[in-house]
């Protein structure tokens, strides 16, 4: 018979994640992930807890297609941030298409293997695939978990689709996108959303691509130039930088704590951090309430028919909203 594992209580975890101990910290974090009502009740406590202590961390959102460079530039980054700015440095992921057991694509510990084997940083994998909205949640509080840890820079890192990119940005300090120079192909739809939401463009590969790279920056810097600055005080730098050599990691580092000195300085990063939290409350409610909304049994019954009246053309969509609107609140409150 296996032997019963000893559950942590909210003091044990607590203490355990205000030491820095690593175990402890991994355990807080799986805490958080569990979608198990039980676990949710004890990780709020567990996180009211913690907030005082968060907020001190550098956050740092990094994006980016597969294949750019991630990984290997923020092994690159990590490791110099902690070698030769004494830095803590945490690394999570955001990537709604894995699944831990099925192998994540991103954060999977042995593309950073450097990293992960220092002291100085804690690398934690994607949440598993579920709704985009639970994975953000999951991610925001662990970056309060790590922060309350002693952590002073957490990077998080996504891959280049839309969807999670905007929810990264909405989470960090300082959001960068990575690109590489193409064939032409930089200034593509996709790649011109997530411009937007850039605080700087990182080109990566500096140090095989030395004739495009130019090219490229040029054409970044004026694709940025036509678009509205999100801040009065900041235009995203377009800069160049190799992961693989640590080319252009110091000037990026610089700049990113330049941008942290004004920010802090003229209050936008305490008014971007509040607007975050006030979206986060606003997705919340919204996932809670439809979570609920779809676990109720008697919506859940009549759902199926209803959608096929609606995609049959037979019942107008706002009456079936309505319907089944008026089954989900034939219970009453139900303590969500
Ligand atoms: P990710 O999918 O964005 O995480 O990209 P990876 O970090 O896994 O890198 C993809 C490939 O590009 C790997 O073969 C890396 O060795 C290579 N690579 C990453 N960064 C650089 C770089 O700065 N220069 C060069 N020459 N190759 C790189």
């Amino acid at each position: 018979m296996a032997a019963t594992v000893h559950q942590p209580t909210v003091d044990e975890l607590y203490e355990g994640v205000r030491s820095g101990n690593r175990a402890l910290i991994g355990r807080a974090i799986t805490l958080i992930e569990s979608r198990n009502l039980k676990h949710q009740d004890k990780a709020q406590l567990l996180l009211e807890k913690l907030l005082p202590h968060a907020g001190g961390a550098q956050r740092v959102g990094i994006s980016g297609v597969p294949g750019v460079g991630k990984s290997t530039f923020i092994e690159g980054l990590g490791s110099w941030l902690i070698d030769q700015q004494k830095k803590r440095v945490a690394v999570l992921a955001v990537d709604p298409s894995s699944g831990r057991t099925g192998g994540s694509i991103l954060g999977d510990k042995t593309r950073m293997e450097k990293l992960s084997a220092n002291k100085d940083a804690f690398i934690r994998p994607s949440p598993s695939a579920g709704v985009l909205g639970g994975v953000a949640r999951a991610t925001r509080e662990t970056i309060i978990v790590l922060e309350a840890a002693g952590f002073d820079v957490v990077l998080v890192e996504t891959v280049g689709t839309g969807q999670s990119e905007t929810m990264v940005s909405d989470m960090v300090d300082f959001f960068l996108v990575l690109m590489l120079p193409g064939a032409g192909d930089e200034l593509q739809g996709i790649k011109k959303g997530i411009l937007e939401l850039a605080d700087m463009v990182a080109v990566n590969k500096a140090d095989i691509f030395e004739k495009k790279i130019k090219q490229a920056v040029r054409e970044y810097k004026s694709a940025l130039h036509i678009m509205t600055d999100a801040s009065p005080n900041w235009h995203p730098p377009v800069i160049t930088v190799s992961g693989l050599t640590g080319d252009g990691v110091p000037d990026l580092w610089e700049r990113i704590e330049k941008h942290a000195r004004i920010m802090s300085e003229n209050g936008e990063r305490a008014a971007r951090r509040n607007e975050q939290r006030v979206s986060w409350l606003k997705s919340q409610i919204a996932d809670r309430l439809l979570a609920d909304f779809h676990s109720d049994t008697a919506v859940h019954q009549a759902f199926g028919p209803m959608l096929e009246d609606v995609r049959n053309g037979k019942k107008p969509v706002s009456s079936a909203v309505s319907d089944l609107l008026k089954l989900y609140h034939s219970k009453g409150y139900r303590g969500l």
